[in-house]
């Protein structure tokens, strides 16, 4: 049996990886005060077909929709912010804080065509300034985004930023856009020509080389912008520019969602070829309101986890094994003193492992030695009867008896002399 098409298990061995990434944005995030939001997988369809976009790729290939008993039409979210967006209306986070800071780290599901990189579900890590217009806002979701790819130790990086104005902008700009587009019509395939007429926008970031071409004379998206998108965007460049976060500015970066306004930003690798954006964003002023909560001017990113995680795979997987107590028991006994030395490890904080095996001492033994452990706490029978454990260090072959009434003492010469 296999798992579905486009998604993978996550094993333990690879958890921690998981669990490094949570801790490493975890702790960045905190420190600027960002919260942590858990929002359902499931929402209902409408939500995304509002905020996204009807001639997005998500919505028009890669959404998991399905009706439920009650013939109620549900989507697996394919991305986070609009389901960020609609908690913070649904539960009137705008009540309590005028600006909310949260993040979240979860599955995300479009129907895409898998290959590295890209699966059907996939996780994305992302923030979301919510309530805030001024230039810094965007400054400081662009710098904790870098400022996590840098605590996990990425180097080859490249941020690419534009200003995409407002929605009133890029509708002048389209039509100019299109205007120029038709005439190489007889260039373009069904799928663009149809492109051309619904989201043109899209066009430019085609990654066909004859397109690209055409595009080098196209009307130009920031000649479109007036002064108010202008300054914005030039704010947000001083800033960068001051942090020494080095940027290029892509006049085709418009991304694949309609909610975005001025700021478009994306962080590309070099190590991954076609599925090289590791993080997208930009801001979205109008997505809150237009889902019936209050004017929220906002700016986010989402980062895909699995993709940071090929990338830096050498990174990652090379922590030290911790050293284990393996206790080794003849099951023959009455063997519930086992109870008092588990609580007291448990009371000390030492990791230990119970074989579980009901082999004889001397197999279980054997198998710690195998599994390269380096101290055992064998308990026989004599041990049993006698209240103490025979310590066996398997690295030096040497034995010792701790009797009960001093485990204490001997676990605390365990944890701050042995196991540190
Ligand atoms: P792409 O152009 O690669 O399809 P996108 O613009 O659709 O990306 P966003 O919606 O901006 O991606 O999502 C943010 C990040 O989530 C991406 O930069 C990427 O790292 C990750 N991501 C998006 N789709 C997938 C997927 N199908 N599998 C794995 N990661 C993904
Ligand atoms: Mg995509």
């Amino acid at each position: 049996m296999q798992p579905l098409r486009g998604t993978k298990d996550i094993l333990p061995y690879e958890i921690k990886i998981w669990k490094q990434i949570r801790n490493i944005a975890n702790n960045i995030l905190e420190i600027h005060n960002y919260n942590e939001i858990q929002t359902p997988l499931l929402e209902d369809t409408e939500l995304f077909q509002k905020s996204i976009g009807n001639y997005t790729d998500i919505i028009n290939k890669e959404m998991y929709n399905f009706n439920d008993k009650k013939k109620r039409k549900i989507t697996l979210r394919p991305e986070g912010t609009t389901s960020v967006a609609r908690a913070f209306i649904s539960n009137k986070l705008y009540l309590n804080h005028k600006i909310n800071k949260l993040w979240y780290l979860g599955p995300m599901f479009r129907y895409e065509r898998p290959q590295k990189g890209r699966q059907r579900q996939f996780n994305q890590l992302g923030i979301e300034c919510l309530g805030s217009s001024i230039p810094i806002s965007d400054v400081e979701v662009i710098r904790l985004a870098i400022k996590i790819l840098e605590a996990l130790k990425y180097k080859e990086y490249k941020l690419e930023i534009n200003s995409i104005g407002t929605c009133k902008e890029r509708k002048e700009y389209k039509i100019a856009l299109t205007t120029y587009l038709s005439k190489y019509k007889h260039n373009f395939n069904i799928n663009l020509n149809k492109q051309i007429n619904t989201n043109p926008l899209r066009v430019l970031d085609n990654k066909d080389l004859k397109i690209k071409e055409i595009l080098i004379y196209a009307p130009k998206l920031k000649n479109y912008l007036d002064n108010i998108s202008l300054n914005h965007f030039n704010e947000v460049c001083k800033n960068l520019k001051y942090l020494d976060i080095p940027y290029i500015i892509n006049d085709n970066l418009v991304r694949g969602l309609d909610y975005y306004n001025y700021t478009a930003f994306e962080i590309k690798t070099k190590e991954l070829h076609n599925q090289n954006t590791i993080c997208g964003g930009g801001r979205y002023d109008k997505l809150i309101e237009n889902l019936g909560g209050p004017n929220t001017p906002s700016v986010g990113w989402a980062m895909g986890i699995e993709r940071l995680i090929i990338i830096k795979k050498n990174f990652f997987n090379k922590k030290k094994q911790t050293n284990i107590i393996y206790i080794i028991i003849q099951n023959n006994n009455n063997y519930y003193i086992i109870w008092d030395i588990i609580t007291k490890l448990e009371i000390y904080k030492i990791k230990f492992e119970l074989n579980l095996s009901n082999n004889n001492l001397l197999k279980q033994i054997k198998k710690a030695n195998k599994i390269k452990k380096k101290i055992c706490f064998i308990l026989g029978t004599d041990e049993i009867y006698n209240k103490y454990i025979t310590i066996k260090w398997l690295d030096t072959s040497t034995q010792q008896k701790i009797y009960l009434c001093e485990l204490d003492k001997f676990l605390k010469y365990l944890k701050y002399n042995i196991l540190i």
